[in-house]
């Protein structure tokens, strides 16, 4: 059985960690499905989806490493193209990946302890956002 399953954030961009695991379990709860495996994605081209210990010193550690490796204050041909200036966050979105894929056993999802599902806003001004939730299993 294949269940697609939605929901939306609020984002401030410039790199916003949003901790999301409380709402894919919600729409995991939802499918009705318990074992299989359950994909996170983002439809769009300035964000991403990945896992961390969601707590203030990771995300900045995170936040941090990404500036470093994809420095928002250098040139960008997508700039001199279109004049939005978010060059550096598409190649940030390319690089984190638009989704993320978890085993889901038994209802739960197989994430360890410390490891929380997070959505990352890449663009350089606040976003709506939808993220699918595709549940494959029985
Ligand atoms: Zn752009």
């Amino acid at each position: 059985m294949v269940k697609t399953l939605y929901f939306s954030l609020e984002t401030r961009g410039n790199n916003h960690v949003i901790d999301i695991t409380g709402e894919v379990e919600r729409k995991v709860s939802q499918s009705g499905i318990t074992n299989g495996i359950v994909n996170v994605f983002s439809p769009g081209s300035t964000s991403g989806i990945t896992t961390i210990e969601y707590e203030s010193g990771a995300v900045s550690d995170l936040q941090a490493a990404i500036e470093r490796l994809v420095p928002s204050n250098i040139e960008y041909r997508h700039n001199l193209r279109w004049g939005d200036g978010n060059g550096h966050s598409h190649v940030r979105a390319a690089l984190l990946g638009a989704s993320f894929t978890v085993p889901l056993v038994n209802g739960r999802l197989a994430l360890g302890t410390w490891q929380q599902i997070v959505f990352v806003d890449f663009d350089n001004r606040p976003r709506h956002r939808n993220v699918v939730v595709q549940v494959v299993g029985e």
